[in-house]
């Protein structure tokens, strides 16, 4: 098979390399690593491999794109494919990175309705996964997908929207790369919009008794908890037309505390508790307004791994409440806070927020540590109440509690064996999540 792929199709950036997640907890050495630079090409290259593993930007914790067999990126099939002005969709390359599409879409009159917390991963990949940001009324970005191109196992391509087909569209929205390669995702977007952001800390109970009102007074609303501490850092987005106002974020200063103290929580595992009690000395309240997608994403230069599990909203403050009380009382050390946001139903067979929406609750381990003991204590709270996982992060479903947790994983699995009969798209991990071969 390496002897028939076109010479410039490979991607030499990184020869004999392994390929690293970004937290570094999965490594992989791909036999041949490509990087088409149009369709015919990446369908070309599908076409002639027996296995096939997309990736993007290698942000997922868990082993989604790992493979030892062919390992395409589309970061040369990137950019603005084509627009409509009246009803605000574009179309794109699936290898376009989001921290492209602000800049690109700001240009043709457009935003994307809500974004993450950080810009850094492909448009095809944050799509797959269901990656979202925080709103009750926004749903995760691949809700937006109105029409996509998917690269199926013989090469053809299928072109797939709600109305042309309705099941291969819901099932391909978020399909963890494992119906094909998504080529070019169009996504029905909004007129440019400015955000007023505030960041302040909250005592925690004060916030978790209150959450009605937060989340319905604002466009989004994040918090981080400090369990040791019952504190919380707040922070809402708000459409505004005031003019810009940058304030600092204090990145450098802000990522080194944030590595000082995990590392001494690491060292000194009795040092969380009074560690997190400063928090309130090391945040100041913060004001930022400026384009929606120069305000969404934050920097993360401390590496961690996370879990993170989507619950439904009306029990999402007693999960929280009882996930930081779980994490102090299983001792283990860690500085990270737990994440909460809210996040709008929608309808794809895979999507964690099919059916209605979520409060997404995501815990973190700094990543020098091992993060298997603070999931271990947290998970089974997520799960009790009724939490599905992130596609994309560190989680222990198996392929039976996923075909509980989700109505349409049985027929998902069955259009994926029609579509991809010799599972030309699926790595060992998703052979084991869709019950192919037994753990
Ligand atoms: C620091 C950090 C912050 C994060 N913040 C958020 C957040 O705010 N909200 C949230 O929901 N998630 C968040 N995530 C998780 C992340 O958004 C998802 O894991 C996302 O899938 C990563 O995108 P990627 O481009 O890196 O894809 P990868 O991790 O490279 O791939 C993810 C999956 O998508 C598939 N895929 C990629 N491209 C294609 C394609 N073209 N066609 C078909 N399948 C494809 C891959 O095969 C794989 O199964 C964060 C992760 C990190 C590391």
């Amino acid at each position: 098979m390496l002897t028939t792929i076109k010479t410039s199709a490979r991607d030499t950036r990184s020869l004999g390399t392994p390929w690293k997640n970004w937290s570094g907890s999965q490594v992989a050495h791909p036999s041949l690593r490509a990087m088409p630079s149009s369709e015919a090409e990446l369908s070309l290259l599908v076409q002639q491999q027996a296995r096939v593993r997309v990736v993007g930007a290698g942000h997922s914790f868990t082993p989604l794109a790992a493979t030892d067999d062919c390992m395409i990126s589309l970061d040369r099939l990137s950019g603005l494919v084509a627009h409509d002005t009246v009803s605000h969709q574009a179309k794109l390359w699936a290898g376009t990175r989001l921290f492209d599409c602000g800049p690109l879409l700001q240009s043709v009159g457009q935003a994307l309705p809500n974004m993450g917390d950080i810009d850094r991963q492909s448009l095809g990949g944050v799509i797959s996964t269901a990656t979202h940001g925080t709103g009750m009324g926004l749903p995760c970005i691949a809700a937006g997908v109105t029409e996509l191109r998917l690269v199926t196992a013989d090469g053809s391509v299928l072109s797939t929207s709600p109305q042309r087909d309705a099941d291969v569209f819901h099932a391909a929205a978020v399909s963890l790369g494992a119906l094909g390669v998504i080529s070019q995702v169009t996504l029905q977007n909004v007129a440019p919009f400015r955000l007023r952001e505030r960041v302040d800390v909250v005592p925690l109970d004060t916030v978790l008794g209150d959450l009605q009102r937060w989340k319905h007074e604002h466009r989004s609303f994040e918090l981080w908890a400090f369990p040791y501490s019952r504190q919380a850092i707040v922070k809402t987005l708000d459409i505004t037309d005031e003019p810009p106002q940058m304030q600092k974020k204090g990145g450098d200063a802000a990522d080194g505390l944030l590595r000082l103290c995990s590392e001494l929580t690491r060292m000194w595992p009795s040092l969380t508790a009074p560690l997190q009690k400063l928090v309130g000395r090391f945040v100041s309240p913060t004001l930022r307004i400026g384009d929606s997608w120069r305000i969404y994403p934050s920097e993360r230069h401390v590496p961690f791994n996370e879990m993170e599990y989507h619950v439904p909203a009306d029990v999402s403050a007693e999960a929280l409440d009882e996930a930081c009380h779980v994490s102090v009382n299983s001792r283990t050390a860690g500085f990270f806070p737990i994440e909460f946001r809210f996040v709008a139903g929608d309808s794809h067979w895979l999507s964690p927020f099919q059916g209605g929406g979520r409060a997404s609750i995501a815990v973190h381990q700094y990543y020098k540590q091992d993060y298997r003991p603070l999931f271990a204590a947290v998970e089974p709270i997520l799960r009790r109440y009724g939490g599905r996982p992130h596609w994309g992060k560190l989680h222990t479903a198996t392929h039976r509690d996923l075909l509980h947790m989700y109505p349409d994983f049985g027929r998902f699995l069955k259009l994926r064996a029609e579509l991809d009969p010799t599972a030309k798209f699926l790595n060992p991990y998703l052979q084991k999540i869709f019950g192919l071969v037994h753990a």
